[in-house]
């Protein structure tokens, strides 16, 4: 089966990188296959952000499990079926599914679009404040 047209190999480039902030890009969703991780370009210190697409009918080739690691996958297109351990069940776009150290997991787009998603990875357990407990409302001149 040929490639569509817009088929196009993305890679992590950067767009922006300032003294405290890196701004990178994957591109555009629809265009991209396989994985691409996006924590060396974007020098992220707290987790690890990759995007991924499956095409209809395919898994991830193979399970693994993390030591430390959380994973939190968010499913941005299509749909399919997650497995953890011997749990599986249903995924489709919006679909957040935590999965915690220790355990197997893998999926699989079952649509006929190709399954989008992320995937962060952060040390479980890891998280203190957040939102309101972690952030400041500050004063800043609206510069956009
Ligand atoms: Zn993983």
């Amino acid at each position: 089966m040929s490639k569509p047209n817009h088929y196009n190999m993305n890679e992590v480039k950067i767009i922006n990188d300032g003294e405290k902030f890196a701004h990178v890009s994957v591109g555009k969703l629809n265009g991209f296959d396989g994985k691409l991780f996006v924590k060396e370009a974007a020098g992220s210190t707290s987790c690890e952000i990759s995007f991924g697409t499956l095409p209809a009918g395919v898994s991830v080739p193979f399970f693994h499990s993390h030591k430390e690691n959380e994973e939190n996958y968010i499913i941005l297109s299509g749909a399919g079926r997650f497995q953890v351990n011997e749990d599986v069940f249903e995924i489709s776009e919006g679909s957040v599914i935590r999965v915690s150290t220790g355990c197997d997991r893998n999926l699989k787009c079952t649509s006929t679009e190709p399954m989008t998603y992320i995937c962060i990875q952060a040390k479980e357990g890891s998280l203190g404040g957040y939102t309101m407990t972690d952030a400041n409302i500050t004063e800043r001149e609206n510069m956009l």
